[in-house]
């Protein structure tokens, strides 16, 4: 019998860009995925891993129903087993330690999944517990924590309004590769060469040759410098070109304690360490002066190195005082569906504190990563004892020197794993919990896109799910909600609320409560809320996203919408001026004396995202990953491809294969993260290509975290290599 092929518009959520996806199902298994060339802003766009997410949907490694390890073995339990046994230890080990040893890691994919953090939130809220960590001190909580100081909220986030800008500076990010972070830019290369296509210019400041160099100007610059290049080029700027003065009055405060901050950082001087020439600099500044329209950007690659907040302060301060900050052309704040900027104000979890016993502080929610075997090691009597780590590979994705996460991950006395995969952390684990992929999620997009509307072309999608999950898998927010239910745990702070929640889960997966609505109508509200049809219609008139009226700027400044307690932008929050005063001439001095030493820097690549693809057959086919060196490097090594090398930091030591390159800066080298599956039992495809993880070589503890947003220190680490043998 022929089966029907039903085609069916969706969009991917493995990166933040989002692209509009056309999937050909037959008897509820992936036939094709093809790019969405109606949806209205990726056009036609997606990446190979988009369209070949088929080989993670239906892995033959994927978990089908609830795990429970005994011993070595591993057993499939019902769901009912697992939530009475998971809910009773941890509601014992919280009765005997106290809330704070129950914690939670998230991992990026997390992010996608648009109704878990309520209810992760809710149960963690409800417990008391604060030990929330994830994957964001690892890539982008400086943003955070800057956002917050300045505009008043740390989901107040702006974006460059790349289709208007003449003038567009992207340093530590390779977005041609790895998508944008906290903004949504499919189709991002097209986009860049459109810039200069239109007279403007598209300018990458990176220690590679990044692919996204090909739409646009390449500057080497040497890793972990950007703070010494942007406070030369901040100060160049206020001292050459000026600032405008009228928007700087009307809308800031501080100006002249940043203008003091920065005296003395010339482009001679930057140029003594990041080896971008002070003429160079001189011309970007003017150009940038020039353009009617400018924006600074910064990621992954700034956001790790040891100074992640500061130079994200001083790249804000520079989009700010020239004018650029909420006008078109230069970065805006977008309006999502709620304001969950102002929304989040209202939660004090997710604003900045300092109630850790080491004085690190908690960012949006999410302590340091980096701390996590500290905080589960620690003789302490709030220790970490027991863990659920969602949708993540901490081991591979933080820091993790000589493998003291695995030690740490090993002596606890809860670990559970929700996941698609047995990975490196469901080896560990006491359970693994089966959830749901993208694809059987009915959703909008990540919230900073909904609901914070960080989005140079805006628009809304609703996707309905396209697949049916398999009988033994559960959504998250199903699983927060039934442990909720277990320990006695009252959610949202509201016996009513509460109520509703668990009864909906309690029903969800009967015969007749799967045919109710369940959480999803919280999206119906999302999208109501901001003035859009729900998601019936949404799906059925809009399935390939709905163009929203552009943002035309000056809508922030001056406005309710910024949300500092005096309605004015901050230019120099005190801790940073006395952090950069403090560091910056220690540092800098640390940098002349290691000129001649090799720093290591991570990479994006094409067909991994994080941890996640390592499992495809389709997308991961060589057996490891490389270190890329130089070819000045290799030569004074005295290495060629493919040779072994060993890399060695003050944390750890590694062996690795070589690629010779042009592509590197001298004294740099890059390894992709998040490989190094040695001990993967349940990811088979990335058993047999485990490759080597780069993350064993950077430091935890306290004197390896940036200390005002909690940021690991991840690149720019200093590393000595020589030819390995055995
Ligand atoms: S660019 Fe990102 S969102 Fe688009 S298909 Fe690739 S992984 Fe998916």
């Amino acid at each position: 019998m022929s089966m029907v092929t039903q085609r069916k518009t969706t969009f991917c959520r493995i990166c933040e860009a989002t692209c509009g996806l056309q999937v050909d199902v037959e008897d509820n298994r992936i036939v094709e995925i093809k790019p969405d060339r109606e949806h209205v802003v990726s056009q036609g766009y997606a990446c190979v891993k988009g369209t070949r997410y088929a080989s993670i949907q239906h892995s033959p490694d994927r978990i089908l129903n609830p795990m429970k390890r005994v011993g070595s073995e591993w057993h499939d339990i019902t769901w009912k087993q697992a939530i009475a046994e998971i809910g009773a230890k941890a509601k014992g080990l919280i009765a005997d330690h106290g809330p704070q040893t129950f914690g939670h890691f998230v991992g990026s994919a997390g992010g996608a999944n648009v109704l878990a953090p309520l209810f992760r939130g809710a149960l963690f809220a409800g417990i008391g517990s604060k030990r929330m960590y994830g994957t964001g001190t690892c890539d982008t909580m400086n943003k955070f924590r800057v956002n917050e100081d300045m505009y008043g909220s740390p989901m107040r986030l702006a974006y460059p309004d790349v289709e208007n800008t003449e003038f567009l500076m992207i340093l530590g990010a390779n977005p041609v590769v790895s998508g944008n972070t906290l903004y949504h830019l499919p189709r991002a290369a097209e986009r860049f060469r459109d810039i200069g296509k239109r007279g403007g210019q598209v300018v990458f400041v990176n220690p590679r040759r990044i692919e996204s160099a090909a739409a646009g100007e390449h500057l080497f610059i040497r890793p972990d410098t950007d703070l010494f290049f942007l406070a030369a080029f901040a100060n160049e700027l206020i001292r050459k070109f000026g600032v405008d003065r009228e928007r700087v009055k009307a809308h800031m405060k501080n100006f002249n304690g940043l203008e003091k901050t920065l005296q003395g950082w010339t482009p001679e001087r930057q140029a003594e360490v990041t080896g971008i020439p002070a003429d160079t600099l001189r011309d970007l500044v003017r150009t940038h002066h020039q353009a009617k329209g400018a924006a600074l950007y910064m990621a992954t690659g700034v956001n790790q190195g040891r100074n992640g907040t500061l130079c994200f302060w001083l790249l804000e301060c520079i989009n700010a005082i020239s004018g650029n900050l909420d006008r078109r052309g230069g970065t805006l704040m977008g309006e999502g569906l709620v304001d969950m900027a102002k929304q989040v104000t209202e939660d004090p979890q997710m604003m900045t504190s300092y109630d850790r016993h080491d004085d690190l502080p908690t960012v949006s929610g999410q302590q340091p990563a980096g701390m996590l075997a500290d905080d589960i090691l620690s003789d302490r009597g709030d220790r970490v004892t027991a863990l659920i780590v969602e949708a993540s590979n901490p081991l591979l994705a933080c820091s993790n020197p000589n493998g003291r996460l695995d030690e740490a991950l090993s002596s606890l006395e809860l670990l559970v794993s929700i996941d698609l995969f047995r990975n490196e952390v469901g080896d560990l684990a006491h359970y693994v919990l089966p959830a749901t992929t993208w694809m059987e999620r009915p959703e909008v997009p990540y919230a900073l896109q909904s609901l914070a509307g960080c989005c140079p072309t805006p628009y809304m999608i609703y996707a309905d799910a396209v697949l049916e999950p398999p009988p033994g898998v559960r959504h998250e927010w199903w699983m927060y909600t039934r442990l909720a239910d277990e320990m006695g745990v009252t959610l949202f702070q509201n016996r009513a609320a509460s109520t509703l929640a668990k009864t909906a889960a309690r029903v969800a997966y009967t015969s007749i409560g799967k045919h109710l609505p369940g959480p999803e109508l919280l999206i119906d509200g999302m999208l109501k809320g901001g003035g859009l049809p729900g998601r019936k219609e949404m799906a059925k008139k809009h399935p390939h996203g709905l163009l929203l009226p552009e943002n035309p700027g000056d809508n922030f400044l001056g406005t309710d919408r910024m949300l500092t307690s005096d309605g004015k932008v901050d230019l120099a929050p005190t801790a940073y001026v006395s952090t950069f005063e403090e560091s910056v001439e220690r540092r800098f001095e640390e940098e002349k004396q290691n000129a001649d030493r090799i720093k290591l820097v991570g990479i994006r690549q094409l067909r991994r995202m994080n941890t996640s693809s390592a499992n495809s057959p389709e997308l991961v086919k060589e057996t490891t990953n490389y270190a890329y060196l130089s070819i000045e490097d290799a030569g004074r090594i005295g290495v060629e491809n493919g040779d072994l090398i060993e890399v060695e930091s003050d944390f750890g030591k590694i062996e690795i294969p070589v690629r010779v390159t042009s592509e590197m800066m001298a004294r740099t080298m890059a390894i992709p993260q998040c490989w190094g599956h040695k001990v993967a039992r349940g990811l088979r495809h990335a058993a047999k290509h485990p490759g080597v993880n780069s993350n064993l070589l950077a430091g935890d503890g306290p004197d390896n975290i940036e200390k005002l947003s909690g940021m690991s220190h991840l690149s720019g680490i200093l590393v000595d290599v020589r030819r390995f043998h055995a």
